[in-house]
């Protein structure tokens, strides 16, 4: 028997907040997931993001983060217990992420932009030391966040679901670094630029779930929604999806280090 269920990885996972968790991953084992990478916010997310993985080894693999939007209910002294928590548990991780900086004005309002790339620069400064991936959310802070990366020491960085600039996405893609793509890359049109500017050499998949996404129908992401971030590559690009399954599950296995581990013939 013929098997053409395409292999896949989703590189950035929320798993701590999906509902049904375990259901979900059966789900994604059955939809042709080969890995998740699930990607922590801060102290307790972290936390549950460790456990998640340890319940699924072989199968979700942690980064552990620290979160723009999570800055605002911190204080000092809990940044520092989660750094020195993503310090502690680095061995166990693949990367480190979700981290960066957020200027939206709410996010802003909740966590400046100077208490954010202090915190920003903290990671990267560990992820430069461990030689570890990064994951970056960089909303409105394309250039700030870009600039911070290259700046540091870290090697390896994907800018999630990418909606900024070209000029910024050009020094991207000239850096070896890579976006991420997500189910909005059905239907929003920066998203949509972004991938369509990017070479697969540096584009991996990814749902963000638990996010919601739609414009008519609405629907909350699971990690077996990844199948429709690379249907609609696939489409923008006007490439066979299996060539896109390809190459962007051979690129996030070289990413997080997990080529060895994970044979996909
Ligand atoms: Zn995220």
């Amino acid at each position: 028997m013929i098997n053409n269920i395409l292999r896949l990885v989703d590189t950035h996972a929320h798993l701590d907040e999906v509902e049904d968790l375990d259901k979900a991953i059966e789900e994604g084992k059955q939809a042709g997931l080969v890995a998740i990478i699930a990607v922590g916010q801060d102290y307790e997310s972290n936390l549950k993001t460790l456990d998640i993985a340890e319940k699924h080894k072989n199968f979700v693999y942690p980064a552990l983060g620290l979160h723009p939007w999570n800055l605002g209910k911190m204080d000092a002294s809990k940044v520092d217990l989660t750094l020195r928590q993503i310090e502690d548990n680095i061995k166990k991780t693949v990367g480190i992420g979700e981290i960066g900086l957020d200027y939206d004005k709410r996010v802003i309002a909740a966590a400046d932009k100077e208490r954010q790339k202090e915190a920003f620069k903290a990671v990267l400064e560990l992820a430069g030391r461990y030689n570890k991936p990064v994951s970056v959310h960089a909303r409105y802070s394309w250039k700030d966040s870009f600039d911070m990366v290259r700046e540091s020491k870290v090697k390896k960085a994907v800018f999630h679901w990418y909606t900024g600039f070209s000029s910024v996405l050009r020094d991207i893609i000239a850096e070896g670094y890579f976006i991420s793509a997500t189910p909005a890359a059905e239907y929003h049109d920066e998203h949509r630029r972004a991938v369509k500017e990017t070479p697969l050499e540096n584009l991996l998949l990814e749902t963000d779930c638990p996010v919601t996404y739609g414009r008519e129908t609405k629907y909350q992401a699971r990690p077996s929604d990844v199948i429709r971030s690379l249907k609609a590559v696939a489409q923008i690009k006007g490439t066979a999806e299996n060539v896109v399954a390809a190459k962007t599950t051979e690129n996030a296995l070289k990413f997080f280090g997990l080529s060895g581990q994970i044979k996909v013939i």
